[in-house]
């Protein structure tokens, strides 16, 4: 059972704890891995792992074109979009289907804004388990069609996500599936801490300033703060990066109550943002986000929808990364940051970007396109370009 010991918990969230030392973390710097590399310090009993799609071990990007564009000359960029169904939603889908299949469960379910469905579907199709999903009317057509693609059963449930999240975790109970759902499993904890030991590693063991992340139901923020904690109870760094959660403005109830403001109605509206992946009323485990983000001295920030759009497009032309709205929301609460005196641009920043597009997100930019015959419009459109 790897070193686990026993179970605390946080800021009403579940933390699992181990025995904790610096030998849980492997020595060896091998030229590409995957998050089972952390065996040591996941819920994860000896034996090989059946899971059969390779999970994590993602790329920490330097970008140098958006370092010059953004001004910011440590900045790096974590690509979660190159996980199996190019979301982070995959590490968690993976240990819990790793953990499913060791006590010889059959289905599993969660609800979901889309990501973590796509996620469950394909590596349950992948793992040999039945899928059953609950989603919001607002679920994305696109992302419903890719679920059913892999096989899963997908549940539309009017009133909205958290009552799809009541009804996933009944029917976990109920039927005695395997229950995926953020906030009442805590090996997705567990599971999405890799990223943190990744970019430690990545840097040459070295703890960033700052870490900057979107926050829906707050694992993906939480288990940042978790794996950088356990690395210093593992006597492998002495201080955690400060992180900074991002909401769009849209919806961003995290962020007015870190403001210890009330928060309008016009802040709690989830269909009115592109960003779907953070558009979460009733955020899981919101409590353990904003104790994570006081205790390191980090903030949270909200973001517009031209913000949005705009990191979408800067990742696209600066980073070579197509990313989804909310996969993109970190580049925007990073101008956010900056803007309010939070982060300073000569630290050493890291970004999360947790989830690719999946299709262009609108028609393309006619200023991008021309018919040509010949070289010679070639080099005149060219010539006249604008710097962009
Ligand atoms: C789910 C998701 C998030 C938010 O993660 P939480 O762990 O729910 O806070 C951010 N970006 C993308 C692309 C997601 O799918």
């Amino acid at each position: 059972m790897g070193s686990m010991t026993g179970s605390v918990v946080v800021a009403g969230c579940e933390w699992l704890e181990y025995d904790y030392g610096p030998a849980l973390v492997p020595q060896d710097r091998p030229a590409s891995f995957t998050m089972w590399r952390y065996r040591d310090l996941l819920p994860l009993p000896d034996g090989p792992v059946r899971y059969p799609l390779p999970i994590g071990g993602t790329p920490l990007l330097p970008v140098p074109a958006l370092r010059q564009e953004a001004g910011t000359p440590r900045l790096w960029v974590k690509d979660e979009t190159r996980n199996p169904t190019t979301s982070n939603k995959d590490r968690a889908t993976a240990l819990v289907i790793e953990d499913g299949l060791r006590r010889g469960i059959d289905t599993i379910t969660t609800a979901s804004t889309g990501n973590a469905a796509v996620s469950t579907a394909f590596g349950a199709a992948a793992a040999g388990l039945r899928a059953v999903i609950f989603v919001s009317l607002e679920c994305r057509p696109e992302k419903i069609a890719m679920m059913t693609q892999a096989g899963a059963w997908v549940f539309q449930v009017p009133a909205g996500y958290a009552a799809a999240t009541d009804l996933s975790r009944d029917a976990a109970r109920a039927f005695g599936w395997l229950d995926r759902n953020t906030g009442a499993n805590p090996v997705t904890l567990e599971a999405k801490k890799t990223v943190a030991f990744e970019v430690w590693e990545q840097l040459g063991r070295v703890v960033p300033d700052v870490v900057v992340a979107p926050v829906g139901d707050g694992p993906t923020l939480v288990a940042l703060d978790k794996g950088f904690d356990e690395l210093v109870r593992c006597g492998l760094a002495t201080r955690r990066p400060r992180l900074v959660g991002v909401q769009a403005e849209h919806c961003q109830p995290l962020v007015r109550a870190w403001q210890g403001r009330t928060a309008a109605p016009a802040d709690l509206d989830p269909a009115a943002t592109a960003a779907d992946g953070i558009a979460v009323l009733r955020a899981a485990i919101g409590d353990a986000v904003l104790d994570a983000v006081r205790r390191d001295g980090g903030a949270m920030v909200a973001v517009s929808e031209t913000a949005l759009d705009d990191a979408v497009g800067v990742l696209a032309r600066r980073a070579g990364l197509s990313a989804e709205p909310a996969g993109a929301s970190a580049l925007a609460g990073l101008g956010s940051a900056v803007g309010q005196g939070l982060v300073d641009r000569s630290e050493t920043v890291v970004l999360l970007v947790t989830g690719r597009g999946k299709a262009a997100a609108g028609p393309p930019d006619q200023r991008r396109v021309a018919v040509v015959d010949g070289l010679d419009e070639v080099a005149q459109l060219l010539a006249g370009e604008e710097t962009r």
